[in-house]
């Protein structure tokens, strides 16, 4: 571990190649990009490929090609090292399997046998957004014997994390303000490592995080409500809880949110159309306030006229969910 880690901001990119990079992806990297180096940080890109059965092929390397294309850069990644390597998921889940057997060792993980079905049957309420419904906590409390019936059915459980009945989760997020949540109450014990042996993302970003020093987690607004679930395995596994911005997520004109399934519009067309590396970040810049109308601008420029009015900046950001207009 280096020595100055513990003074300098570290920030992180930590996109997932399940398909090329859409413009609202490539708006949130700039932006967590310009919070961290407006403050001088260490940027780090971490790659997230761990739900293999959504991971596109080459997405990872047209990712950072289409980051760099931008002028975007990172101190440490997948294609330049860094003292925490290795910076791509799949190839670190030696690591989560030590964590989860810490978490297992304070009798924090239990396993379970419901399926997706069954647990949507369980559940009392109708669920909302699209994490799916509250566990219900049905296999929370089953006895040794019931646990080998099941693996003796040829069930394979997934391991969830027991979340305390008791605690409502606050915290101060820089863009959204403060925000509160009772994870037990809304989410329910939640997964850590799924029936397919997968380790989750909520395990596997606080391990990952935690371990390279992050600091400073600036993301979309669509992971706002995974914080609180987040911040519980920070506190059971004794990591400092890193600060908190989650960034509006891009609409088309229609109000829906970009998707990468959706082929929603990423760089290529724009490259091909002829247009250049700082017209398309003046293109995001505009899109969220951070600079008056569209103009060429480099991520670099833009960090020092950011820096100057970083409060300002945000509350721009925060007050600007508008369109992203198709050049
Ligand atoms: N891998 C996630 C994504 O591509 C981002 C996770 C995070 O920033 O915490 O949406």
């Amino acid at each position: 571990m280096s020595e100055n880690t513990n003074t300098i901001i570290r920030g992180r990119y930590a996109p997932s190649p399940t398909g090329d990079l859409h413009l609202g992806n490539l708006r949130t990297a700039l932006l967590a990009w310009l919070f961290n180096r407006c403050m001088d940080g260490q940027f780090i890109l971490r790659i997230e490929d761990l739900d293999r059965p959504r991971i596109h092929p080459d997405a990872s390397k047209r990712m950072l090609a289409d980051l760099r294309w931008l002028g975007l850069d990172w101190d440490e990644g997948p294609d330049c090292g860094g003292p925490f390597a290795p910076y791509t998921q799949s190839e670190r889940t030696a690591i989560y399997q030590h964590y989860l057997h810490l978490l297992q060792a304070k009798g924090l993980v239990y396993p379970c046998y419901c399926s997706r079905a069954e647990i949507a049957q369980a559940a009392s309420a109708p669920h909302q957004g699209n994490e799916g419904p509250r566990y219900p906590g049905t296999c929370r409390f089953l006895t040794t014997q019931e646990r080998t019936e099941n693996e003796a059915c040829g069930r394979r459980p997934s391991l969830r994390f027991r979340v305390d009945d008791t605690r409502t989760v606050t915290f101060t997020d820089d863009i959204c303000g403060p925000r509160s949540q009772h994870v037990q109450q809304n989410v329910g014990d939640f997964i850590l490592s799924r029936s397919d042996g997968i380790f989750a993302y909520q395990f596997a970003v606080v391990i990952d995080d935690a371990l390279m020093q992050i600091r400073q987690v600036v993301r979309g607004a669509d992971l706002l409500s995974s914080t609180p679930r987040q911040i519980l395995l920070y506190e059971a596994l004794g990591f400092p809880i890193p600060t908190f911005a989650h960034v509006p997520l891009m609409r088309d004109e229609q109000g829906h949110r970009l998707a990468k399934r959706a082929q929603s519009m990423g760089i290529a067309p724009l490259r091909a159309a002829g247009l250049s590396p700082s017209q398309v970040i003046g293109q995001l810049a505009a899109s969220c306030g951070l600079v008056t109308k569209d103009q060429a601008i480099t991520p670099k420029e833009l960090a020092v006229h950011f820096s100057q009015n970083l409060y300002g900046t945000i509350r721009a950001i925060s007050q600007h969910t508008k369109i992203f207009h198709v050049p």
